[in-house]
Order: C-alpha cells, then structure tokens, then sequence
C-alpha cells in the first residue's frame, strides 16, 4: 500500500508539474527545451521584462540596439527593428515610445561619438530592404526619439538585398592615418559585404566606399569589435567568421565558429559583444537552429564557453527561433543593475495565445550566474560605441 501510495504521488506529481509546465509556457514546449538543455549541457535562464507585440504579424521582430542613456540609465531604450514596416523605440520596461515606419528595416546598430554638424552626435543605422539603401538617424539624447539625418549621398549597398549592418569605429588601428575612422558595413543575403568611410559633409553625412569582402553563402549577424580590430561575420548555414575590420586590414578569413564542430545550429542570426575592462568580454551568437545562443571569449582564442536558452518563468515565455540579440554591460538602474541581453523571440505567447514577436530582455547577472565558471560582471567599463 505505501508502495502504491509512494507511486501515485509520484504520478499525481509529474502531471501537476507537467501541467504548470504548459501553462507557464504558453504554447511552447517546454519540457523539450528543457530536456534538451540538459542532454547538451546548455544553461537556462528566465527574461525579465519583454516588450509589446510588433505591429505585423508572422516574422516582423528581427533585431535590435540598446541606446545607453547616460544621464538617466533607467530611461536607456530599445532600437527594435519591424521587418515589414520600420523601427520601434521602446524602454526598459518593454513599453513602446515611438513607431518609424520607413521601409522593411532588417538590421540595426547604435555607436556614440560620431561627429556631426559641429556636434558628437549618438548614430542610428539600419539597413533597408524596401529601398536597398543603410538609413541614419541621430539619437535626441532628451526623448530618445529618432530623427533622420540628411545625406550628400545615397547610400545603397550593390547586393540585391541588404541585410545584416554594424558600426565600427578604428581606435585601435596600427597606422595613424586609419585611425578614428567611422564605418558603416553591411552585408547582403548574397554574402557580398561592404564598407563605407562615414564623415561629415557640412551637416550632411557623406559616405565614402571603403572595400567589399565576399562569402560564399547567405551571411547576416555582422559585429566589429572597435578596440581590437575585429570583425565577426555569420555565415548561416556555416558558422562565424573573423576578419580584420580595417579596409586595409587584409581579407584573410578565420571560422572562429563552425556549426560542424559545436553545438550551434543554423542559421546562425545575431552577434552582439558583451565589453569588458582590460580586454574581457565577450562574442554573443545567436543559434536560431537550437533556440540557444552560444558564448565565446573576446580575446584573439574565441574559446567556446557554452550556450544558454530562455525559457519561461514570471508570467514571460521563453525564446525560439532567435533572430537579432544585444547586450550591454552597463547598469541601467534597479531592474537590470548588471547589464542586460536583449534577444528575438520567433513566437511570442502571452498565456496560450500566439501574440506578434517581441524582444525578451534578461538580466545579464541571470546568464553570467549560470555558467560554471560565473561569466565576467562588469557594469561599469564604459564601451566604446556608448562612451560620450
Ligand atoms: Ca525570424
Ligand atoms: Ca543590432
Ligand atoms: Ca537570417
Ligand atoms: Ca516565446
Ligand atoms: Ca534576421
Ligand atoms: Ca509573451
């Protein structure tokens, strides 16, 4: 009898626990993601805040880029991109501010310190798959709005189809005369990258060609690191390479990340840099094909240090089919004291319903937490492409 008792509590106890699982999920499988984390040893953490559904439904969210508000970290906002209709300006608490709608924007990036009309300006970049062009807009540093900036020159990549953008700015480069430079790069679905030399040109932006590198295959996730010079391109289907991001840096190409050999599954989407003093910090690679993204050193070994998963918990679902991500490091006040990690979430439930996609964002503590060894906290070091 206590035998049978001990047996009935146990079943009674999976389909309660079995039961809370589906509805804390929302539709999604949990129980699979979390058996799949274990067999592959990935990590689990909760998100914290999520923001409002996209306008659009079906695939709309894609990417995004954290403007850090130094005056008031709290009031730091979030760059997200629609990918039928424009970009979306939300806060912290997921809350959305403002509604771009200017084309089918894909990628976008955010570096301060551009100099611009007399003034250091915080820029907005965004590539435009309606109009094939790279979109700018300057950060009003009191509303967080978008205002566009005016250019001398159209600047319209020669892929078919532009996609994937990042900012670099060369403050660590060898030679003084390639030094301090600021580009804008991106990259088409037919793997064809390019890089433009931005300047100001009597309050207008002017952009100069810097050099094209081809890959073989659709590439997007792009993301240059400003103090060591490199650049991180993501194949989809084949993995993460690095290359100089000089123009006169050479195109020798390195597969730091190569889906045969780790646990990463295309397409590989987003990379983001977590910046650290003294050179730490981190690559961040979203691996939509496993729900997971992956963990890397920044220094020159871009050691592979483990993947982690969101799912669900707090009244938030978990993420899938990750697109963009983004992280910073900086405190942005009482709800993400140690930085955050934004990522895409392919299928956004509230409850059981299937909303329009969001952008999940989870205490970046909550991820450095899990993983053994603890990942690096620094919520003071000051990136370059947010110092002022
Ligand atoms: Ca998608
Ligand atoms: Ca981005
Ligand atoms: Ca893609
Ligand atoms: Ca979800
Ligand atoms: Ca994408
Ligand atoms: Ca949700």
């Amino acid at each position: 009898m206590k035998g049978f008792q001990t047996i009935a509590f146990l079943v009674l106890s999976v389909l309660m626990l079995s039961s809370c699982g589906s509805i804390s999920t929302g539709g999604e499988d949990e129980k699979e993601k979390k058996a799949f984390a274990e067999e592959n040893g990935f990590y689990l953490v909760e998100a914290e805040a999520e923001t409002a559904p996209v306008e659009s439904p079906e695939d709309a969210a894609d990417d995004i880029a954290i403007w850090y508000n130094t005056k008031n970290p709290e009031a730091s906002t979030i760059i997200g991109t629609n990918k039928q209709q424009g970009l979306v300006v939300y806060n912290l608490d997921g809350k959305e501010m403002y509604n771009y709608q200017v084309g089918k924007i894909n990628n976008v990036d955010i570096h301060t310190k551009f100099n611009f009309g007399g003034d250091s300006i915080t820029i907005v970049g965004a590539t435009n798959r309606t109009l094939n062009t790279i979109n700018f807009w300057k950060v009003n540093t009191e509303s967080g709005e978008l205002e566009e900036l005016p250019l001398s020159n159209a600047i319209s990549p020669k892929t078919q189809d532009v996609y994937g953008f990042t900012f670099y700015r060369s403050i660590t480069a060898p030679r003084p005369e390639f030094k301090n430079k600021f580009y804008a790069i991106s990259i088409g679905t037919d793997g064809r990258m390019e890089q433009w030399e931005l300047m100001d040109d009597g309050g207008k932006l002017k952009a100069r060609y810097a050099r094209i590198v081809k890959f073989d295959t659709q590439c997007e996730g792009l993301v240059a690191d400003d103090e060591t010079g490199n650049l991180f391109v993501g194949e989809e289907a084949v993995g993460i390479w690095k290359i100089s991001a000089l123009p006169a840096g050479g195109d020798k190409k390195e597969l730091i990340a190569d889906v045969a050999k780790l646990k990463i599954q295309p397409d590989i989407e987003g990379l983001t840099i977590y910046y650290g003093a003294g050179g730490k910090g981190y690559l961040l690679a979203s691996s939509q094909g496993n729900n997971s993204y992956a963990v890397f050193t920044r220094d020159d070994k871009n050691k592979y240090l483990g993947s982690f998963m969101i799912s669900s918990g707090g009244g938030i679902d978990g993420t899938s089919d990750t697109d963009g991500i983004d992280v910073l490091n900086l405190a942005l006040g009482s709800d993400f004291p140690d930085g955050v990690f934004i990522a895409q979430d392919g299928s956004n439930y509230d409850g059981e319903n299937l909303m329009n996609q969001n952008f999940k964002l989870v205490d970046w503590k909550e991820i450095a937490g899990q993983f053994k060894p603890w990942l690096l906290i620094d919520n003071s070091y000051m990136p370059q492409k947010v110092v002022q």
